[in-house]
């Protein structure tokens, strides 16, 4: 029971981030994704974004990161669900591109503090809100993986 809650406290953190990136990077025009954690993924997949608009992250791979490595997971799949909302086939081409440059998200680059990112991150720290270990206390919760799904159906209701 105590870990379940835990796993909901980790969910409403990172439903938080996803808000606050969903407002500041897209005016809250991005539907609502479900976010979920997967042991089944391939080494080299740190997380995808599927078209019926669900985020799944590599459980494994949820150690390594910090805040700012983990939002920039985030930020990534959250492009692909801008592509899908607008109906688009995803993919890195020249509108993933662009979109990854208006956010201030350029490889091997510091993030500008004054990008759409950057302020992310600000909102983070004024907020205090940390993705990353919520992340990690996700992928450690060792219940039944329903608890998010079920979070996401009462956060849609
Ligand atoms: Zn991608």
């Amino acid at each position: 029971m105590h870990t379940r809650i835990k796993a909901e406290a980790s969910l409403g953190v990172l439903y938080a981030s996803y808000g606050i990136m969903n407002r500041v990077c897209w005016q809250g025009r991005l539907p609502p994704s479900l976010l979920r954690m997967s042991y089944r993924l391939s080494p080299r997949t740190i997380a995808y974004a599927a078209t019926d608009f669900r985020i799944v992250f590599n459980a494994k791979y949820c150690r390594k990161f910090d805040d700012s490595g983990f939002l920039q997971v985030m930020a990534h799949e959250m492009i692909h669900i801008w592509q899908y909302s607008l109906g688009r086939r995803g993919g890195h081409g020249r509108d993933f591109k662009n979109e990854q440059l208006r956010l201030g998200l350029v490889l091997g680059r510091e993030i500008p503090s004054d990008s759409p990112m950057g302020y992310v991150f600000f909102m983070h720290r004024l907020k205090n809100l940390h993705p990353a270990e919520a992340a990690r206390m996700l992928a450690a919760y060792s219940g039944p993986r329903k608890v998010e799904t079920e979070y996401y159906r009462t956060l849609c209701q």
